[in-house]
């Protein structure tokens, strides 16, 4: 019987990332490498080995990918950090390599929501004014810049680390790493005295209360469309990615063992 172990990328750099981690790390036969692009000054570190920085786009994947001799990658970046994900479904398309991505679902309306959807962080950052002067910003401290464009409006603006971007005249920013429970948002957003929330449809339960927040207090959300990704075999959750993980590792051995090589 072959043991060597299957050898993964994780594209990282979500909480559900860290997870699948987690697993893979107790995981026999397995060797999970984590990878985060380096955004976050005190990231939380995964299990397992982890590498920090971008590849240097498609060619710099591919030169890795061969380098570390990966077997497979799972896709788990955020639903807008689309240009890793692109760059992985051309990387693996190039090297006839397994790719999983895992996708959580999109957050949907229910009763009492009022959304205004916008196509891109762009066009929020336009539209938002139009439902009042004080305005709660949560689309992460990388899409920022647009908002500087409109001098008017007050924002609350939330972020996990500095920004580096323009920000507006005039706002207030807190700087914060979920999860948020809905009574902290509750009360953030009255003292706030908040009228719309700016939110990409991230999905997820870590930082869905401000979504919560907003339909009780009757504040409509301009909520961020996700950019298209590319057509890959896609999975919602952690569990169905470890179960893609036992059946690429029964595959790989038998292949392996079929071509009486290992690499
Ligand atoms: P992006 O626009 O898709 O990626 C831009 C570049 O960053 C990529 O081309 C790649 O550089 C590098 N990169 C991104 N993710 C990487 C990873 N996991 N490992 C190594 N390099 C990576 O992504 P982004 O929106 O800047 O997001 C960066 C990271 O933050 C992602 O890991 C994502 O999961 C996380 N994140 C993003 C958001 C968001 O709203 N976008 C929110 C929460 C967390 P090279 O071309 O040099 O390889």
């Amino acid at each position: 019987m072959n043991l060597t172990p299957l050898r993964l990328l994780i594209l990282g750099g979500t909480g559900d990332a860290a997870k699948l981690a987690g697993r893979l790390a107790a995981a026999p036969g397995v060797v999970a490498i984590s990878s985060l692009a380096g955004r976050v000054a005190h990231p939380v570190l995964p299990d397992g080995d982890v590498r920090v920085g971008g590849f240097g786009g498609v060619d710099g994947l591919v030169a890795y990918l061969r380098a570390a001799r990966i077997d497979g990658v799972i896709d788990v970046t955020h639903p807008f950090a689309a240009q890793i994900s692109r760059n992985a479904a051309l990387a693996c398309e190039h090297l006839r390599l397994p790719l999983l991505a895992v996708l959580r679902p999109c957050w949907s309306r229910v009763g009492g929501d009022r959304w205004h959807d916008a196509d891109d962080v762009k066009s929020a950052a336009a539209l938002a004014p139009r439902f009042g002067g004080r305005i709660f910003v949560t689309v992460g401290r990388q899409a920022l810049a647009p908002f500087a464009a409109y001098g008017a409006p007050w924002y609350l603006i939330r972020a996990i680390d500095l920004p580096n971007a323009p920000l507006p005249a005039r706002h207030e920013l807190l700087l914060e790493r979920g999860p948020f429970d809905l009574d902290a948002e509750l009360a953030l957003m009255r003292s706030r005295a908040v009228d719309v929330v700016v939110s990409k449809n991230s999905g997820g339960p870590a930082t869905y209360a401000k979504i919560a927040a907003a339909r009780a207090l009757g504040i409509p959300v301009v909520m961020v469309k996700r950019p298209p990704r590319p057509l890959v075999p896609t999975v919602e959750t952690i569990a169905a990615a470890a179960s893609w993980v036992d059946e690429l590792r029964g595959g790989t051995r038998t292949s392996r063992a079929r071509a009486g090589s290992h690499p």
